[in-house]
């Protein structure tokens, strides 16, 4: 098949897209987080080619985008306030809801379970889609299962060329992390992923939350947890990461005693110098978050070479968008962390 590749500033493109969907083809999406590998949400076999495609595990499911909060009633039921509450705050934004699901929504969508998450992206042309399709559309990030999510239509292109009906190119995703998932099917809501809207932000609206385990700990595969994506292996690069944590001085001290031939350093920006000789790649600036959210895939992706042996690797501390960036790495290093200054 050949894939087309649709630009988002064309005004035949969201029509050209939404046929697509409507006969069951997969679309990847633009949207602030990351490019999505979209399709009819409501049709199990156009869902069925999102699951082959990224080789993704089945009873991993997926997020049903929509177009505005007037779409949640339709696809979910027991709707708690707090439900409204959150997208008046952060629709269309990066935030997605789990609630329970409506026997419209097929199983396949839900990787088998009773509740279905829903998210209004901050994307034009995407509601653009989702609104002349007429249907919800499922998208989980489109990069094959387990490697580094797709923040520009090339990474999408580099995954998929070939195997979907096509990319619509909307440009570099602006947060860079999937969306922050928060479960309302409990008592007491419950983080999910962190991502763009942060716990801080999210304890304004809700005034209570609970992390779940799966955002701060490895998790066993064969343990029961609430975002069943949460227990992949994940963003990870072929080669192993390990997290330096530390100062900068102490970490790049540890990092450069350490450092052999075929490794590679993931660090900040104003780290540059002190990796002179040990081929660093920066992902963006420790002094403004956003960038380091922003460029994180790209740097994992390009950092995804079997002729690398191990990537050292420097994250950013604290809470707001940082928590988000600090999950992904974590993942992505498989938890594996040494602590410079105890090393010292
Ligand atoms: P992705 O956007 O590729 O990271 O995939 C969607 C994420 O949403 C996965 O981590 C899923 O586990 C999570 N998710 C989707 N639906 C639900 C649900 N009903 N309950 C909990 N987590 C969900
Ligand atoms: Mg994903």
């Amino acid at each position: 098949m050949q894939t087309l590749l649709l630009s988002a500033s064309d005004s035949k493109t969201a029509a050209a897209a939404a046929n697509l969907i409507m006969n069951g083809q997969l679309v990847a999406i633009p949207t602030e987080t990351v490019y999505g590998l979209g399709a009819n949400g409501l049709d199990e076999a156009a869902v069925a080619k999102i699951f082959e495609a990224k080789g993704r595990p089945q009873d991993n499911p997926l997020i049903l985008h929509i177009s505005g909060p007037e779409q949640i009633e339709l696809f979910c039921h027991h709707i708690p306030q707090k439900a409204y509450d959150l997208a008046e705050a952060f629709w269309p934004g990066p935030l997605t809801i789990v609630l329970p699901a409506k026997d419209i929504v097929p199983k396949r969508t839900t990787g088998g379970l009773s509740t279905v998450a829903v998210r209004c992206p901050d994307c034009d042309v995407t509601r653009e889609i989702i609104r002349l399709s007429g249907v919800p559309i499922a998208a989980p990030s489109a990069n094959i299962s387990g490697k580094p999510s797709t923040t520009t239509a090339e990474h999408v292109r580099h995954d998929h060329d070939g195997k979907i009906a096509a990319i619509v190119d909307g440009g570099s995703c602006r947060v860079g992390v999937e969306s922050t998932i928060v479960d309302l099917t409990e008592a007491r809501p419950r983080l999910l992923r962190p991502g763009g809207v942060t716990p801080e932000q999210l304890l304004e609206v809700l005034g209570d939350l609970v992390v779940d385990k799966a955002v701060t700990a490895q998790i066993d595969k064969d343990e029961v947890v609430k975002a069943p994506g949460m227990k992949y292996r994940h963003y990870a690069p072929s080669e192993p990461v390990v997290i330096v944590s530390g100062s900068r001085e102490k970490a790049a001290e540890y990092i450069r005693s350490h450092f052999e031939p075929g490794d590679r350093v993931l660090c900040f920006e104003e780290e540059l110098p002190l990796y002179e000789g040990c081929d660093p790649l920066s992902y963006g600036k420790e002094a403004d978050v956003n960038t380091l959210s922003a460029g994180l895939f790209a740097a994992l992706r390009e950092l995804d070479d079997p002729s690398i042996h191990q990537v050292y690797a420097r994250c950013p501390v604290g809470g707001g968008v940082a928590y988000a960036v600090q999950n992904r790495l974590k993942k992505a290093a498989a938890f594996h962390i040494v602590d410079a200054e105890e090393e010292a």
